[in-house]
């Protein structure tokens, strides 16, 4: 199999270091509709994270089964294994909401096995850009929608946590998956990937985008699924940094001294670490 080393470190980037022994604990099958499953790490640490990825949805249709996100290739086995358990049609389409390794870097498996990949174009030149060996086939821009065994599903290309990343939509069973432009667990750092084109100005605009979607649940990029109000705190706690750290830049405080005032207030960045600070401050100086 070839060995992917899509950008997880710069995903890292700015957070702490993994602790502890790795996890033996597989992530879990959820059932969040008849036809609709989330596979979630079991307690949403950076350990498991490294382990095993974010989270995938799975959408069943009479055609086959379509995933949002892929893991990554450690756990290729054990995410068929489980897509297996609710059908025996094929897995159609992957549509990887961003290209971090934690998200994307399953792909390739599954296309071997006959899956079609989908990214935004965008995200596509990111993997371009980290010079890696496998390239999905498929990418789109600004929308596009896959009619799958009758079943709607509408992506949207909105900047944030990268320069274009992918919302997931799925009408019928008001679902939306977001990939990481969603992350509330406070273990996994709150950060966009400047590098990749993520900036905190269009992470806020991208939530309020989301919120005027139709769902009632929402499969964020690690973390358990959310409700709308759920997610409605989320955009709160992101807005709030934001604006603190656009407020502490322009009283001329350092960047060690915006942390230290955020870290009891927000439980962020992690101790030690500066994170997205140092970039945040010139986005909003
Ligand atoms: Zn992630």
């Amino acid at each position: 199999m070839t060995v992917l080393l899509l950008p997880i470190a710069a995903a890292l980037a700015g957070a702490p270091p993994v602790a502890g022994p790795a996890p033996t604990e597989l992530p879990k099958l959820i059932k969040i509709r008849d036809d609709v499953y989330t596979i979630q790490n079991t307690n949403s640490t950076l350990a498991e994270l490294g382990a095993f990825g974010g989270n995938v949805t799975v959408y069943l249709t009479d055609e086959g089964a379509v995933l949002v996100d892929s893991k990554n290739d450690k756990v290729h086995d054990d995410l068929v294994a489980k897509v297996r358990t609710l059908t025996d049609k094929p897995i159609k389409y992957v549509i990887l909401t961003h290209n971090h390794g934690d998200h994307a870097s399953g792909a390739p498996a599954l296309a071997a096995k006959g899956a079609t990949v989908i990214i935004s174009r965008g995200d596509r030149d990111n993997i371009v850009r980290a010079k890696q060996a496998w390239l999905p086939e498929v990418t789109y821009t600004g929308r596009a929608d896959l009619f799958v065994g009758g079943k709607e599903i509408q992506l949207r290309e909105i900047k944030g946590h990268t320069r274009a990343d992918t919302v997931v939509y799925l009408p019928a069973a008001r679902v939306v998956a977001v990939g990481d432009l969603a992350h509330n667990p406070l273990g996994i750092p709150l950060q966009v990937n400047y590098p990749d084109g993520g900036s905190w100005t269009e992470w806020v605009n991208a939530l309020d985008a989301i919120a005027t979607l139709d769902f009632e649940f929402l499969v964020q990029g690690h973390g358990p699924v959310l409700t709308k109000p759920e997610f409605a705190a989320f955009r709160e706690r992101v807005f709030a940094i934001r604006e603190r750290v656009r407020a502490l830049t322009a009283q001329g405080k350092t960047a060690e001294e915006i942390a230290a005032t955020l870290r009891p207030e927000f439980t962020w960045p992690a101790e030690g670490r500066t994170g997205n600070v140092p970039d945040m401050m010139k986005e909003l100086q």
